[in-house]
């Protein structure tokens, strides 16, 4: 049970910070009417739905497969992401109007220390948020944490970008950057956006794990094969963060089904080190199957 609680806090830790920092930002942007620090609270907003989306997927995707969902929940989450990129697009339209209504009526707005340093902390706490979660990440072997770490951090960087062209903006007089700013940032949410929903895409069409695991599977298949004549046809797919892995073992027609599956099991064992989750289906067959193309580990 442990595993499965871990997840589901962090994502409740990140929910809750996404609400601090989402409110602090607000507050930031009322202080001082700045647009531009506006359209940084509102890409915050989109971190609270992904934060609400990624614990109902979580939670969904932590429920045993059953007998009318065979091969379990975890598609889930694409589906959720879904919601995300209506957000998405909803914060980018509301943060485009409110920046050409800037830009092209008298719009004034004023910095303060109070506003500065709200803004600041709001960042110092995304900023060591995403610390956290990319050094868990690498800890942990887990390319989803670290992920969300490195989306966050760009958050971090765009919010020191706003607030370093806002400082610029009255100090020069020039009170078009804020709205200029505030374009520039709905196009970066616009881009994470795009992001989500290319990784959804690819996950319900079911996209091969990346090359580099994928190399990776194939030296564990081959150091762990011992008895086996080759592997071939090894397909892989991402559900969540469930990793689907198949290939075929080509045996010697002599060897005995135990010995076989002794094999099998040695192989999946090998691979589930490797991969969190992983559901593996390995067809057995006898050398006049071989195709000598794939693995060769004899
Ligand atoms: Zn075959
Ligand atoms: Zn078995």
């Amino acid at each position: 049970m442990q595993t499965l609680q871990t997840p589901a806090r962090l994502a409740l830790i990140s929910l809750a910070i996404a609400v601090v920092v989402l409110a602090l930002k607000a507050a930031a942007a009322w202080l001082t009417g700045s647009v531009a620090l506006y359209s940084d609270a509102l890409e915050s907003v989109v971190n609270v739905v992904t934060a609400i989306v990624a614990l109902v997927a979580v939670r969904l995707s932590a429920r045993p497969a059953d007998a009318s969902l065979p091969y379990g929940y975890h598609k889930a989450e694409y589906f959720s992401a879904v919601v995300i990129g209506v957000f998405i697009a909803l914060a980018a339209v509301l943060i485009f109007y409110e920046a050409w209504q800037a830009f092209t009526s008298e719009h004034s707005f004023s910095i303060n220390a109070v506003a500065i340093t709200v803004s600041l902390v709001a960042t110092a706490v995304n900023g060591g948020w995403a610390y956290w979660l990319v050094r868990k990440g690498r800890e942990e072997k887990s390319l989803a944490l670290e992920s969300d770490g490195r989306h966050l951090w760009t958050d971090v960087i765009s919010t020191v970008g706003v607030l370093v062209g806002v400082i610029l903006a009255v100090v020069s007089g020039i009170q078009m950057l804020d709205p200029i700013l505030a374009a520039l940032v709905a196009i970066n949410v616009l881009w994470s956006g795009w992001e989500v929903l290319r990784h959804s895409a690819a996950g319900l069409m079911d996209v091969a794990v990346d090359p580099k695991l994928l190399s990776r599977l194939r030296e564990i298949i081959a150091a762990n094969a011992d008895g086996a004549i080759e592997a071939h046809d090894i397909r892989t797919r991402e559900a969540g963060k469930m990793t689907f892995i198949e290939f075929h073992l080509v045996v010697p027609g002599s060897m005995s089904v135990e010995e076989a599956h002794q094999i099998c099991d040695r192989i999946e064992a090998k691979l589930r080190e490797a991969v969190d989750e992983a559901t593996i289906t390995i067809h057995v067959e006898p050398e006049e199957k071989a195709k000598h193309s794939g693995i060769v580990v004899v």
